[in-house]
Order: C-alpha cells, then sequence, then structure tokens
C-alpha cells in the first residue's frame, strides 16, 4: 500500500471552506513522495532487509546479539551514510534536509526484518543528525569520514533510569566533571543500545548528576552531548544484566565509565542545546516508523498465515485483516503528515505531531498485532514464528517513551498549558 495524497488546499481553496471548529489549531502538510533516488534507497534497504536480515534475526534473538552482519551489509552498501549530509560525502537524509520521509521509510523497511536492528539504525542516523545539526565543522569532517570511509557506528546514549526496581541490585547514573582539556565521566548507563557493536556514542550526561535527559532534575543547561569513542579501555559492557522478553538484538547492556576522559573537542553544540532546541522531536515519529514496520510485518504474517489454512471466507478474519489494513494506512498517512511539517520548515507543528503520530502509531501497531495473532490462533506464537517475534519486541519497545505522558502533553499543548514536546514534565 502506498496512499496517494492530495496536497493541503490553497489559501483561495482554503478560504471557501468554512472554518467551524479547528480541532487541531496546526496545518496540515503531506511530505510528496521520495524522489527516484530516495526510492532507489528504500528499495536497496528493503531489499537487505528481505534477503538477509530475516534470516538472521533468530539467531540474533536468542542470543541477545548485536546484529554486527546485518550492519556489515549495510557499511557495505553504503547506507551508514544515509543521514551524512551529502557536503561530507553522504545522502544527506533527515529532518532538516526536506526529506525525512525516506529516511523513516527506510527505518519501516528495516523493522519489518527486525526491530532490535532497527532501533540501532534509528540510533546511527539520530546520531548522525545530531551531529549535523549541533556539531562544528571540524567534528563533522572527523565523524562523518569514519562513517563514510570506515564505516564507523554510532548510538545515543542517556539511558540513566533513576528509580530503582526492586529487583535491581545496584541503580543506573553517571557523575560528569570539567577537568582540564575535557570532562571526566564516571558511573553506569543502563539501556545503552549497540554497546559492544557500536564505535562512538553520544552521551548525554549532565554536571548536576545522574539521570541523563530523561530522568534528570537538574536545570537544563547543565546537560552535554558528549562524543565518547568506545575503544577507550576505561569504558566497558556489564552483558549480565540484558535479558529482556524482546528487542533482545540491541545488545542494550549496561556501560561502565570508569572515569572516562572525554576531551573538549568533543563536546557536541552548546550546553543545554538538546533540550532548548527540542532535537529529541526529530527522533519521537522515527520510533513510529518502527512500530509501523512491525505492524506491516505481522500483517503480511496473519495474511499469508490465513490464505494457507483456506479460511479467507471467515467474517471475523475478513474483520482483523480490514481493520490492520486500515491501520497501516492509518500510520502510513501519519509519517507522511509529519514529515511534511518538517519538509515545511513547520518545525513547532511538527514537534507536536510527532507525538501525536507516535501515540497513534503504538496503538495501531499493537492492535493490528493483537488482532494478527487472533486471525491466526496459537500455532502463530509457537516458534520458530516472526509473529511470535514482533509480539514480544514490540510489546518491549512502545516502552520506550511513556504514552500516558505523551498524550498528557498532547491535552497540555492543547489547554494552553505548558509543555515540553521532548520529554514530559510531572
Ligand atoms: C529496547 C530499548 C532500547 C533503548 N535504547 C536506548 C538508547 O539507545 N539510548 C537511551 O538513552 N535510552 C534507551 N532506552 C531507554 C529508555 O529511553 C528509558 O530510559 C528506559 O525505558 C527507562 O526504563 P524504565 O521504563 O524501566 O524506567 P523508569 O524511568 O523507571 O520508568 C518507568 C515508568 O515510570 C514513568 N516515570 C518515570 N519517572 C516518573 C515520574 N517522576 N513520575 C511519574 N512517572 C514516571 C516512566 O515514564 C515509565 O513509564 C531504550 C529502551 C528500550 C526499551
Amino acid at each position: 500500500m502506498d496512499p496517494a495524497i492530495s496536497t493541503a488546499p490553497t489559501p483561495l481553496h482554503a478560504h471557501l471552506v468554512a472554518p467551524a471548529r479547528d480541532l487541531t489549531q496546526h496545518n496540515f502538510a503531506i511530505s510528496t513522495a521520495p524522489t527516484p533516488l530516495h526510492a532507489d534507497l528504500i528499495a536497496r534497504v528493503r531489499d537487505l532487509a528481505q534477503h538477509n536480515f530475516a534470516a538472521r534475526v533468530p539467531a540474533y534473538d536468542r542470543e541477545a546479539a548485536f546484529p554486527a552482519e546485518d550492519f556489515d551489509d549495510l557499511r557495505r552498501a553504503g547506507l551508514l551514510s544515509t543521514a551524512v549530509p551529502p557536503e561530507y560525502g553522504g545522502a544527506g537524509i533527515g529532518p532538516h534536509r526536506g526529506n525525512v520521509l525516506t529516511l523513516w521509510l527506510m527505518t519501516k523497511e528495516i523493522a519489518k526484518a527486525d526491530l532490535s536492528l532497527a532501533r540501532c539504525w534509528e540510533g546511527h542516523c539520530n546520531s548522525m543528525v545530531l551531529i549535523d545539526g549541533m556539531a562544528h565543522d571540524a567534528q563533522k569532517q572527523r565523524w562523518f569520514r569514519g562513517v563514510v570511509n570506515a564505516g564507523e557506528i554510532w548510538v545515543a546514549w542517556s539511558g540513566e533510569p533513576q528509580a530503582r526496581a526492586s529487583v535491581q541490585k545496584t541503580g543506573f547514573g553517571t557523575t560528569t566533571s570539567k577537568v582540564d582539556g575535557g570532562y571526566l565521566v564516571d558511573g553506569k548507563k543502563a539501556f545503552a543500545t549497540s554497546a559492544g557493536g557500536a564505535h562512538w556514542a553520544i552521551l548525554l550526561v549532565s554536571t548536576a548528576g545522574p539521570g541523563g535527559a530523561r530522568h534528570n532534575t537538574g536545570i537544563a543547561e547543565t546537560l552535554l552531548l558528549l562524543a565518547c569513542d568506545l575503544s577507550d579501555p576505561s569504558v566497558t559492557v556489564d552483558r549480565s544484566w540484558w535479558d529482556p522478553i524482546g528487542m533482545r538484538g540491541t545488545a542494550s547492556h549496561v556501560v561502565q565509565f570508569d572515569r572516562t576522559f572525554i576531551p573538549d573537542e568533543n563536546l557536541i553544540g552548546r550546553p543545554g542545546q538538546y533540550l532548548s532546541e527540542g532535537w529529541q522531536t526529530c527522533f519521537i515519529p522515527h520510533y513510529a516508523a518502527t512500530f509501523l514496520g512491525a505492524a506491516e510485518a505481522a500483517y503480511e504474517f496473519c495474511l499469508e498465515y490465513v490464505r494457507s489454512q483456506d479460511k479467507s471466507a471467515d467474517p471475523y478474519i475478513q474483520h482483523h485483516i480490514g481493520q490492520s489494513a486500515i491501520n497501516i494506512e492509518t500510520g502510513q498517512l501519519w509519517l507522511r503528515h509529519v514529515a511534511g511539517l518538517w519538509d515545511a520548515g513547520c518545525h513547532n507543528e511538527a514537534q507536536l505531531a510527532g507525538g501525536r503520530a507516535r501515540h497513534v502509531m503504538e496503538h495501531l501497531a499493537e492492535d493490528t498485532v493483537k488482532r494478527s495473532i487472533r486471525a491466526c490462533g496459537a500455532r502463530s506464537l509457537n516458534r520458530p514464528s516472526s509473529l511470535e517475534r514482533i509480539y514480544r519486541d514490540l510489546s518491549f519497545y512502545v516502552r520506550h517513551d511513556n504514552d500516558d505522558h505523551l498524550l498528557a502533553t498532547i491535552g497540555r499543548s492543547l489547554l494552553g498549558q505548558q509543555h515540553d514536546p521532548s520529554f514530559f514534565k510531572p
């Protein structure tokens, strides 16, 4: 399915539409279809996903192993530089480059094969977007060269949940202090996606104390983005913590920093810039693209399964198939809408719409997966079954951000209350 889209009304036509009730207070913009060049990028990643990634995913899932061979394929295909600007040798795809839909559709294709790989890929591409938007030229020269020429993999690590779970032995958190010529980072981060596979991590740390970007209650100006070379011997990966229900191949281990020195030249942007400019909002709809991939994969599995069982005449199955297809179409329309706002430079509206899209897509994807399970039955949850894995992966990945809080932020914006589209503030 590739929904055709009517463009927004011209000013003349908009004038003819009675403005009876404006429920959304924002424009409806739609990203145009990808250009042939961008369609080729999507086709290349789809080809890899279907022919290479899908076959490897059961082993990565079982072993909770970083999908290293998939990243080798992405490197060989030149796709690791997708979000690197063209002036530094990349394809120049991203939210500030007028073509973000292409990136999200590439992510969706990867997620259809493997949600964990999609998370690792998101982390890499999102890091490229941050460097493009916040780093200075010498840093871009240095780091983009490593990606384009040497296939270096990046990721962004904030995760320092502060409230200790009752089953947890020790807490997480880093302290960061200024020293001569740089910074010392000490402590632990959890949910460090791509740990053991990535070469560089953008650490979101605060000189005010533990908590990263999401869980820190200190003043925003203390939040720093520090590029950390993960080959530094003071950085170690603790593989004993990560044994989750799903998203196992993200290898989101605990990483320990033992007074890791990060030089001044690795500070990205100004202190607090990440929060004051709302950079997280570039990435929230990217998660929705991954959820959409889960929905499409479950739907396609279901379609093939019920056809093979000759159940197409069953009216309940017809309902599940019909509703799932509508869910997917709705998700595709939402992504196009948010991408259109980014492309049109309507950044404030894009930031809020991204949260709406992520909220909607979480529910549409979960509904589609549940319908697929109902239509296919118990055997579809017996391994090996991609539906079984998608069910586990999705139920875990949607915990990356709190949907109740997202919805509260949307409500606050409509009620004229103070709100932050990046992170919920109680
Ligand atoms: C597969 C996966 C990959 C991830 N990869 C990365 C990554 O690469 N980089 C990264 O930085 N992070 C990553 N994360 C981490 C994620 O961003 C969160 O930090 C993590 O999910 C927090 O864990 P938690 O839900 O157990 O923690 P908690 O912070 O304990 O949250 C539990 C629940 O309580 C809510 N909550 C928290 N504080 C409050 C409060 N004060 N009042 C009311 N409710 C509250 C939360 O919203 C949440 O719903 C990843 C998460 C997942 C699931």
